[in-house]
């Protein structure tokens, strides 16, 4: 995006998808779309947006929807025969929004513990911590790190949201491939606010083409590490990744990168 706005267009970073309803009804003439990205955390904040834009009658305003789901992941990587993966630590802000009932049926299918972790430092210590005292004594079961902001049902109110406006549909997952029944798409009666249907562009497919350097797939399933990529910390760095783990900073390759032994 930043790239694109290098070139003149009208790119804006902005504080969250509500400020994109002023922004439209500021300037009628233009055309405003928000990307939204990110898993279940980010989809209340979208879903509002779109119920809101709904209600405002807006019609100069869309999203470009790129939002996905953690469980059918997890899955995708266990069900691997080289996934080498043994535990998870299932994300807090995830969590937050969606509880942690769905994970109860994957701990117990492929028999690894899943702990719900928040973001601190200590956060994360224990996260590790809780795991691998499960691992040593054999346990496979979900267990909840994060209990001062993450509760077993989630938040309800986000969750109907979610479910008014978004249905879930097959994603294309960079480093992976398709996942069945692991997106969200608008709903058709908010339609009119889906970006690919209303510009009907090829500029605006989300099946992005991936680096041929790139081995994230390998990554997430525990396979290689970040390191052992040939384009780490040389043609992929944070202010250049090619492909998603490098892109934020929770990213396994960007954590490698940030804080690797020199
Ligand atoms: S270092 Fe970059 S290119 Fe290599 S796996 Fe990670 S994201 Fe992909």
């Amino acid at each position: 995006m930043l790239r694109v706005k290098a070139t003149g267009a009208d790119v804006r970073i902005v504080y969250s998808p509500l400020d994109c309803l002023k922004i439209a009804q500021e300037n009628p003439e233009q055309e405003v779309v928000f990307f939204a990205v990110g898993f279940e955390t980010t989809v209340p904040a979208t879903a509002m947006t779109i119920y809101q834009a709904h209600q405002k009658n807006l019609t100069n305003f869309s999203m470009l929807v790129s939002h996905v789901l953690v469980p059918p992941a997890m899955e995708a990587i266990l069900s691997s025969a080289q996934c080498r993966v043994q535990g998870f630590l299932a994300a807090g802000h995830v969590c937050t929004v969606m509880g942690y009932e769905e994970y109860e049926p994957i701990a117990s299918k492929y028999q690894v513990p899943i702990v719900v972790t928040g973001f601190e430092p200590t956060d994360i210590l224990q996260g590790i911590y809780l795991c691998v005292q499960q691992l040593e004594k054999n346990e496979a079961r979900i267990e909840n790190q994060y209990s001062r902001s993450v509760s077993k049902e989630g938040n309800k109110n986000a969750q109907q949201l979610i479910k008014k406006i978004f249905e879930i549909d097959d994603r294309y997952w960079r480093g992976i491939a398709k996942i069945a029944q692991s997106g969200l798409k608008i709903k058709e009666k908010y339609i009119q606010f889906d970006a690919q249907k209303k510009f009907n562009s090829e500029l605006l497919i989300t099946y992005t083409s991936e680096s041929e350097d790139c081995i994230s797939g390998e990554i997430l399933q525990g396979i290689k590490k970040p390191h052992q990529c040939p384009a780490f910390g040389t043609k992929c760095t944070p202010e250049n990744p090619l492909g998603t783990p490098m892109v934020s900073s929770e990213g396994a390759c960007a954590a490698y990168y940030h804080y690797r032994q020199v």
